[in-house]
């Protein structure tokens, strides 16, 4: 069994394995480490990954991406309003008021979710990993950004459980990047002594994440985040592109904003453009053949320019630098060092952003595109038994305030802060709460997230009923970040005294009295796989379901009963019903694929094997003398035919047809082989070889 890291990037992905020797990462069929998050359709099959993106330009309404910032969100979201506007296939609202994204698939129009099409990428990553390790996977740890809310986090999870993956962790990407940073690290300063801070950078395709972490022997503590989830590498192409579509309408009277299919592949060239500029500080040429009309187009842009043209882009960077001294209470001399990942940090002026606000040079320590990955992995190795690594504890924050409102008994408030912002995760906290009734409580962000609704789940406490006394009971509920950074009510139990107590019947007089302060310590990620368990994604009905009871004794007067109750959860992402059907229908993709790949196999075989043959029986060739004329005209006419045949109605046919074929072939062909083959192993064959070529 492997253990792999999935770093999801909006734009590429990347698979790294921990394995005894260390950390590696895996290269998918086309030799290359970068896997793009793109997922196109066709009349026959599906592409993933590269094949997808090599194809865009040709079946652009077919072609899905930037997928991972739909997850989780309602299709009338403004920020998902924005972002349509920018895709060259088609989206729309579904009846539940989610995301559909409608392609042309086995021609015929079809619906899928953002979750769904995810999936579909990570089937691939998968297949890409099970293929370089020789194994099943199923165990892994994505990244996620840590701005994701539970609405996100539990789509993502949900996309994982569609593809068959086991996620161990959802992991933020600048933690992992931390992680990576940090195992291999001999200097660090021991536990007693002063921590090691260091800022983490990672600006990438459509977010900028920024990390302040602690460090000492064996361990790291996340102190804070500063992220702008709509500031990314993808800004400055758009902004790029703008100043090119405005000089070719005034020069060639062409405008690539009429045209989506112009306007993508401006988009591909000012990228290229934008990583020369990076290497490059001169003018440097845009050229395009035949791009509108038949037109050729060609421009030139000079770094300069480019830091102009982008200059709100940088403006919210360095914003986010400065944020992070605040969000993490830091100054610039407190920090040791600035590492940067992620492909926009390769921009000299970023690099001159994080010189001017931390006084001190960028560090590239970590390889700038696998460190998220190989975070990852390493978390997954620690929380799976199958592999072992060096131990090194993780701390995590949240970093919204989060807020607990219930119906206010008497002499109570509605409401409280149960973890502000920043707060350590995985954490659980016990809330006491005295009820002789069910009761509802809802938990929302408080703070400003970067998403439209702060809503993150409503429990229903069942089965509570006043004492046979008539007083309320004690019921505390476990409220907890889970180890995917996902809030939820893990738990409600009623703590039954056998001998009461004068305290006993006391309603909440303010919510901090009420409501108990006893805090399990944060759970270090070594400790995680149990966690897992008990805070699976679908442990809110697994709660629901659970009503053992636990005796314990509390102390030597008072003997408490726990007894676990039902809670009716409503959260975001599916219901197993849903996940179930999303699941077959995934499985019945796959098949489709499969099938496609072998019809396609086979014609390929058949191809192939017809040039082969032909090439070796012409004249001076291999077989030419090893069969009778007239039997060689005649086979070379034959396979002529079926050459023609191949690009004609040969073109789709199934699998067993071309199979047919081959074979059919194969008994003439393979007689003609065998004699050469004989001819050349009797003794002295090489000096006749020579002569009979
Ligand atoms: P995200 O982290 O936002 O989900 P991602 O992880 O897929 O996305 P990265 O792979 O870190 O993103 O970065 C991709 C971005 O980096 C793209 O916008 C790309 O154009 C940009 N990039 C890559 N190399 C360079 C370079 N040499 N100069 C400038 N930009 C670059
Ligand atoms: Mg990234």
């Amino acid at each position: 069994m492997s253990v792999i890291g999935i770093d999801f990037g909006n734009e590429s992905c990347y698979i790294a394995v921990a394995k005894a020797g260390g950390i590696e990462t895996i290269a998918n069929d086309y030799s290359l480490r970068g896997t793009p998050s793109c997922v196109a359709f066709s009349p026959k099959n599906r592409m993933l990954g590269v094949a997808a993106k090599n194809q865009m330009v040709t079946n652009m309404k077919n072609t899905v991406f930037g997928f991972k910032r739909l997850l989780g969100r309602k299709f009338s979201d403004p920020y998902v309003q924005k972002e349509i506007k920018h895709f060259p296939f088609k989206i729309e609202q579904r009846p539940d008021g989610g995301i559909g994204i409608r392609v042309n698939y086995l021609g015929e129009d079809n619906v899928f979710s953002p979750e769904q099409i995810t999936a579909m990428l990570f089937t691939k990553l998968k297949d890409i990993a099970a293929t370089a390790l020789q194994t099943q996977i199923n165990d892994c740890v994505i990244s996620v950004p840590s701005y994701f809310t539970n609405a996100e986090r539990n789509a993502l999870l949900n996309a994982a459980a569609i593809s068959g993956l086991n996620v161990l962790r959802l992991m933020n990407e600048s933690t992992a990047t931390a992680l990576t940073y940090g195992i291999y690290k001999q200097d660090l300063p021991a536990l007693e002594e002063k921590p090691r801070n260091v800022v983490f950078v990672d600006f990438g395709h459509s977010s900028l994440q920024v990390a302040a972490c602690a460090f000492n022997k064996g361990k790291l503590r996340v102190l804070a985040t500063a992220n702008d989830p709509q500031c990314g590498g993808r800004d400055i192409d758009s902004a790029l592109a703008e100043y090119f579509c405005q000089d070719f309408t005034t020069r060639f009277k062409l405008d690539p904003r009429k045209n989506q299919r112009a306007y993508q592949r401006l988009l591909q060239e000012v990228e290229k453009l934008k990583k020369q500029m990076s290497a490059n500080s001169t003018r440097l040429p845009l050229n395009i053949e035949c791009f509108m009309e038949e037109r050729d187009v060609s421009g030139d842009m000079q770094r300069a320019q480019m830091e102009q043209l982008c200059a709100e882009t940088f403006t919210r960077f360095e914003r986010t630098l400065r944020s992070i001294l605040h969000n993490a209470k830091l100054r610039p001399e407190d920090i040791y060092s600035v590492e940067i990942v992620g492909g926009s940090t390769r921009i000299p002026a970023v690099k001159g952003l994080i010189e001017q606000v931390f006084g001190k040079h960028a560090s590239t320590t970590l390889n700038q595109d696998e460190a998220v990955a190989r975070g990852c992995a390493l978390q997954c190795a620690m929380l799976s038994p199958a592999v072992r690594v060096r131990e090194f504890s993780v701390t995590d924050v949240q970093p919204y305030a989060v807020r607990l409102a219930w119906d206010a008994a008497r002499g109570e408030d509605g409401d409280m802060e149960v973890f502000p912002a920043f707060h350590a995760a995985p954490f659980s906290k016990m809330l006491t709460f005295y009820r002789k009734e069910p009761f509802t409580v809802s938990a929302y962000y408080s703070d400003q997230v970067p998403f439209p609704d702060t809503f993150i789940g409503q429990w229903h406490i069942r089965d509570v009923q006043p004492t046979p006394e008539g007083e309320s009971q004690k019921v505390k509920l476990k409220v907890r970040v889970n180890i995917h950074g996902i809030i939820t009510v893990a738990s409600a139990s009623l703590v039954e005294k056998k001998q009461d107590t004068q305290t006993d019947n006391v309603e909440m007089e303010n919510s901090n009295e009420n409501v108990n302060n006893s805090q399990e310590a944060p759970m270090d990620t070594n400790g995680g796989s149990q966690e897992q368990q008990q805070n699976g994604p679908d442990n809110q009905e697994e709660n629901a379901d659970d009503k053992k009871d636990k005796s314990k004794e509390k102390s030597k007067k008072v003997l408490v009963k726990t007894v676990e109750l039902p809670i009716d959860a409503r959260t975001h992402g599916y219901s197993q019903q849903e996940l179930n059907g999303y699941i077959e229908q995934e499985g019945k993709m796959q098949a489709q694929d499969r099938q496609e790949k072998e019809r396609a196999d086979a014609r390929n075989a058949l191809e192939e094997y017809v040039y082969e043959l032909r090439g070796k029986l012409s004249e001076g060739e291999s077989l030419h003398d090893f069969v009778a004329d007239d039997q060689r005209v005649a086979l070379v006419g034959r396979l002529d035919g079926l050459e023609q045949w191949l690009y004609d109605e040969g073109e789709d046919q199934n699998r067993q047809v071309y199979s047919d074929k081959l074979s059919e072939l194969r008994t003439e062909g393979e007689p003609i082989k065998q004699r050469r083959l004989e001819f050349e192993l009797r003794p002295g064959a090489l000096d006749d070889l020579s002569l009979a070529i």
